[in-house]
């Protein structure tokens, strides 16, 4: 069993180390938030007073932050995890953050002779509880590979991305096409009722047809045809117009640095960033159809 440090034990965070615990890990957490530490504690951590305490002593160190920021913050300087760490740890940061912060970070780690991928996550707090995550993950072969078996434990589809960033990279760009798509359907639906035509109608034919996606058969934005969708619940996330927010422009800051033309995806930011400063600053990000509707 390995002696893993968990840094950031929130929404996402929390779970995750909950099931390092259940699977036996010893682990070592720290969060600014005391509450957030002491679910741990009570299932079995152990607290620590700070991001390098946590980094101290431990084979492995993952993090779930909320951005680059507090990514770079707590890993980097003189003061940070990796400096704290012994030769050898494993870093896996679970972080949704952009591309260049997470290669930055991986280089630092790699430069004072520790491993590091990136390896952020789909699946939401639901599959964090569930173990059923899916890590999308950057960084070397071996680093994949020593990841691995902790990942396992927190997640069912652990798929190697390629080179540092490629995690970030991969997780960015399948939320684009979420964000264009489900902003799509929804205005296909809300075409649809302007002539006349049922959401079941729609459905069952666009679900069977050159229209099918997931934003559509999954998870679709008016209530009905996908009983489970939260559309059926008021639109209560799920997945936040927040969060999506977040992705959308973490994809536009890569297609700006990377000289990427994404002209669905930037004005899929712009309409989900009305969106969260409207109405749907706390709605899941299919509730963007009634955004739709009313314009
Ligand atoms: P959260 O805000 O619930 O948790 C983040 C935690 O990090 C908080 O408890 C906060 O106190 C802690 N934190 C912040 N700065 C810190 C620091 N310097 N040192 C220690 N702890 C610190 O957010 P979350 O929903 O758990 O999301 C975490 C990451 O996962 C984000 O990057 C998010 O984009 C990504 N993500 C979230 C979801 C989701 O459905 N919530 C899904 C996929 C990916």
């Amino acid at each position: 069993m390995a002696k893993i440090g968990f840094i950031g034990v929130g929404n996402m965070g929390g779970p995750m180390a909950l099931n390092l615990l259940k699977a036996g890990h010893s682990v070592k957490v720290f969060d600014l938030s005391e509450a957030a530490v002491q679910t741990c504690v009570d299932a079995g951590g152990e607290a620590a007073p700070s991001a390098n305490d946590a980094a101290t002593g431990v084979n492995i160190v993952v993090s779930m932050l909320p951005k680059g920021d507090h990514v770079r913050g707590v890993y980097l300087g003189d003061n940070g995890a990796i400096a704290a760490a012994s030769e050898g740890t494993l870093f896996i940061d679970c972080s949704t953050i952009d591309v260049a912060t997470a290669r930055e970070v991986s280089a630092a780690a790699s430069a004072a002779g520790m491993m590091m991928v990136d390896a952020p996550v789909s699946g939401g707090v639901g599959g964090a509880v569930a173990g059923t995550l899916t890590f999308m993950v950057g960084g070397p072969a071996g680093a994949f590979e020593a990841a691995k078996p902790v990942l396992e434990v927190m997640g069912q589809n652990i798929v190697h991305t390629g080179a540092s960033g490629n995690g970030q990279a991969a997780k960015i760009c399948n939320n684009m096409i979420l964000g264009i798509s489900m902003i799509a359907v929804s205005e296909a639906f809300v075409l649809g009722e302007k002539l006349g035509l049922e959401h079941q109608t729609l459905f069952d034919i666009a679900s069977t047809a050159s229209g099918q996606c997931w934003s559509l058969t999954s998870y679709c934005p008016v209530p009905g045809p996908v009983p489970a969708s939260p559309a059926n619940n008021d639109y209560k996330p799920g997945f936040s117009a927040q969060n999506m927010l977040k992705d959308l422009m973490l994809s536009q800051e890569a297609a700006d640095g990377f000289d990427a033309s994404t002209a669905l995806g930037k004005a899929a930011t712009d309409l989900y960033q009305s969106y969260v400063s409207g109405d749907g600053e706390a709605a899941d990000f299919s509730g963007i159809i009634n955004m739709i509707r009313k314009n």
